[in-house]
């Protein structure tokens, strides 16, 4: 049985990298394979963009409502028809903008159609909150393995500053793409905190509700 593998970390992560050396060994073995990203991330277009300067067109891009198991499916018997040969691996970049349901549909594909599926993406937006699918990747992917950057202060990153010009802003829409209005700098927790004055998640996430149809009570507090 095949397998969901998540590969997540902060911007400048090298994930884009990491997916491309990926590709290249399994055709290095003589194996296809099939690209594919959302299509919210404009940057690149339809392509893949290392910052180590390597670019690659991907087989699809996914729309924010597209069935994705059936759009894999379509795309893997137009690999076979055009290539020959079955392919041997679904790898997607920018996964963080796939829906809950597109990620529900990357298991499907590694169980039911056994075809591994690697999945990159960074794990937190600029409010420390996890994108959708992101979160349902962290929820159900088999195997999780993070990929490491350096803060400026030389500790592992694990956060995305928002940054506009030389200023950090902590309020805004969750998808703001790098490069087009703002950018980003990964963080540690520390440097976060300090740039941010101690706040984290400002008032993005929703407030849990209490399902019991009453205001809490003595008895809760
Ligand atoms: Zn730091």
């Amino acid at each position: 049985m095949a397998k969901l593998y998540f590969r997540y970390g902060a911007m400048n992560s090298g994930k884009s990298t990491a997916l491309l050396q990926a590709a290249y060994n399994y055709e290095e073995r003589g194996h296809e394979v099939l690209l594919a990203k959302p299509a919210i991330d404009s940057k690149g277009d339809n392509a893949i963009v290392s910052r180590l300067g390597v670019v690659r067109q991907v087989d699809f891009t996914i729309a924010p409502a597209e069935d994705l198991l059936d759009r894999f499916l379509a795309e893997r018997a137009r690999a076979v028809q055009e290539r020959g040969r079955d392919i041997s691996c679904l790898l997607l970049d920018e996964a963080q903008f796939l829906s809950e349901q597109q990620v529900d549909d990357l298991l499907r594909i590694a169980i039911q159609q056994d075809i591994p599926v690697l999945a990159y993406g960074i794990r937190t937006d600029f409010q420390t909150v996890a994108f959708p699918g992101s979160r349902r990747l962290l929820e159900i992917a088999h195997s999780l393995e993070e990929l490491k950057t350096i803060c400026r202060c030389g500790r592992k990153a694990v956060f995305n500053g928002r940054r506009i010009g030389d200023r950090f802003v902590f309020d805004g829409d969750q998808v703001a793409i790098d490069g087009t209005e703002v950018t980003y700098e990964s963080l540690c927790g520390a440097c976060y905190l300090e740039e941010s004055g101690g706040v984290l998640n400002r008032g993005w996430r929703p407030k849990l509700e209490f399902s019991y149809g009453d205001e809490p009570d003595a008895d809760f507090t």
